[in-house]
């Protein structure tokens, strides 16, 4: 029988604010363990929260972003349920009144486009993180409180690379957005995927929730690992558990947790302490003018500026790329030029760190300048990839990398002549073989005039005075 898979994913993302969402304390990463917290985020009795504006404001940003209909009336419930990681036994969140609703985005598949739809984003607060050592449990309720946006899809996907497009098109997004640093290894973006299966046409199938997905790639096994137990399942004649299952990226296997409560066992009542939010037009429209430029709107411009479509998707592929291009062209504005360096040099290094997160190193300005000094002859492409790599790998300043590392290039015609009358002189087979009209042989001469001038000779002065002195 053939099978369709089916996913859902309810994505969090924990909005950079400079404090929690309901308190005044620092939402900081790595600071020392329950040292920003207060009577309202450990809940002492008769401490009340107040609602974060800026909290607010940054959850309608990503929902704008993603073309969600704003909320103009949101209410803010309690999530009842125990665990040692929620210290007032129930999470402020919302249900039946989130802040944003719908919206969507397209992601790229198979040559393609598919749009994954989106059921709402909601606005709640963090829990406490729990440290597990031998023999006991300890909790640092520095991350409880700090606000997390939760963006629930529609089941639109159909495969393991689906999903995780989907997930790096949010991860983009709220990057381009400003409102998260998305780090999956800090914990500010994860996620918890549904998976189901069922033949085509027929109805949806049993889904069976899946956590403890700490990166990309894991939700990627996940769900094929997934996906599979189900059919294989189906196929013995057996049943599907609406479950929860909790992912071993260790031994790649999901094993049961526990049976998947109803939203009805976690009691979502409106709170008290908390008066419904209501959102103007007016403001709604003022956040849209702060909205920054998204992906698709730098893409825009940059094919203004004359580059390709495909350096523009390479450009715009994440925020820091984009925002690094920008930097180098308010120094040096020669969009093609620059996009070309980017694409071909920074772009190869990239690819050489090993590690999810891929950042430049560099700074927008040094890179200006080094190109300067290329665009205007004061130094050749061999020394402008050994300063680029100096650069890189130390920093520093391009100016004086030309000097300290020797790379001023040779533009004295009346010294280059001296050293090709020589080359020309000891090499009359490679002379005979121009006039008999072979013009590859010039990157002979080129590459001896090279030699004997340690790189520093500029090519396109070489190549003229060869000719001027064969004829
Ligand atoms: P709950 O609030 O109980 O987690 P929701 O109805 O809000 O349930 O759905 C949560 C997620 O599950 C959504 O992302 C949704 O797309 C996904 N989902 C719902 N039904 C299915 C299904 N049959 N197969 C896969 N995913 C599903
Ligand atoms: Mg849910
Ligand atoms: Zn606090």
């Amino acid at each position: 029988m053939e099978y369709e898979t089916v996913i859902g994913l309810e994505v969090h993302s924990e909005l950079n604010t400079a404090t929690k969402c309901f308190c005044g304390c620092k939402n900081e990463f790595g600071a020392p363990v329950n040292t920003n917290c207060c009577p309202i985020c450990i809940a002492l009795p008769g401490a009340l929260p107040i609602v974060n504006s800026e909290a607010v404001k940054k959850a309608i940003l990503m929902g704008l972003a993603v073309g969600c209909k704003i909320s103009n009336y949101s209410v803010f419930e309690r999530k009842n349920y125990f665990y040692p990681d929620l210290a007032k036994a129930y999470q402020i969140s919302q249900a039946e009144y989130p802040l944003c609703i719908g919206g969507g985005v397209e992601i790229d598949i198979d040559g393609g486009k598919k749009y994954i739809r989106l059921n709402h984003i909601h606005l709640e607060e963090d829990a406490a993180k729990l440290i597990h050592t031998k023999g006991e449990t300890l909790v640092d309720y520095n991350r409880g409180g700090v606000p997390l946006i939760e963006m629930v899809s529609e089941p639109d996907m159909n495969s393991a690379d689906e999903a995780v497009a989907f997930l790096e098109k949010l991860r983009t997004t709220l990057l381009y957005a400003g409102v998260s640093d998305c780090k999956m290894q800090e914990g500010s973006i994860k996620c918890d995927v549904n998976v189901s299966v069922h033949q085509k046409g027929k109805p949806l199938g049993t889904r069976v929730e899946l956590k403890n997905l700490n990166s990309f790639r894991a939700v990627h096994r996940a769900i094929e690992y997934e996906s599979s137990r189900q059919i294989e399942e189906l196929e013995k004649g057996g049943k599907i558990f609406q479950e929860t299952r909790r992912w071993d990226d260790e031994r790649g296997i999901s094993y049961a947790m526990r049976s998947k409560e109803d939203s009805q066992d976690y009691r979502y009542f409106p709170d008290p302490d908390i008066v419904p939010i209501s959102v103007s037009e007016e403001y709604i429209a003022s956040i849209k003018r702060e909205l920054p430029r998204l992906a698709e709107q730098r893409k825009t411009e940059y094919l203004q500026l004359g580059l390709t479509e495909s350096d523009a998707d390479l450009l715009t592929a994440q925020r820091d790329y984009a925002d690094f291009f920008e930097g180098v062209l308010k120094e040096f504005n020669e969009p093609k030029f620059v996009c070309n360096w980017i694409t071909a040099e920074v772009f190869k290094k990239l690819n050489t760190l090993d590690v999810e997160e891929r950042t430049i190193p560099l700074e927008p300005k040094a890179l200006a300048t080094m190109l300067k000094l290329y665009k205007t002859g004061e130094i050749n492409q061999a020394g402008a990839r050994k300063i680029f790599d100096e650069l890189w790998e130390n920093g520093g300043d391009p100016v004086q990398l030309v000097d300290s590392l020797g790379l001023k290039q040779m533009n004295d015609s009346g010294a280059l002549e001296k050293v090709l009358a020589n080359i020309i002189e000891t090499n009359p087979k490679a002379v005979q073989e121009y006039r008999d009209g072979n013009e590859k042989i010039m990157a002979f001469f080129v590459g001896q005039a090279m030699k004997a001038t340690s790189g520093k000779a500029n090519p396109k002065l070489v190549a003229e005075i060869v000719k001027k002195l064969i004829k």
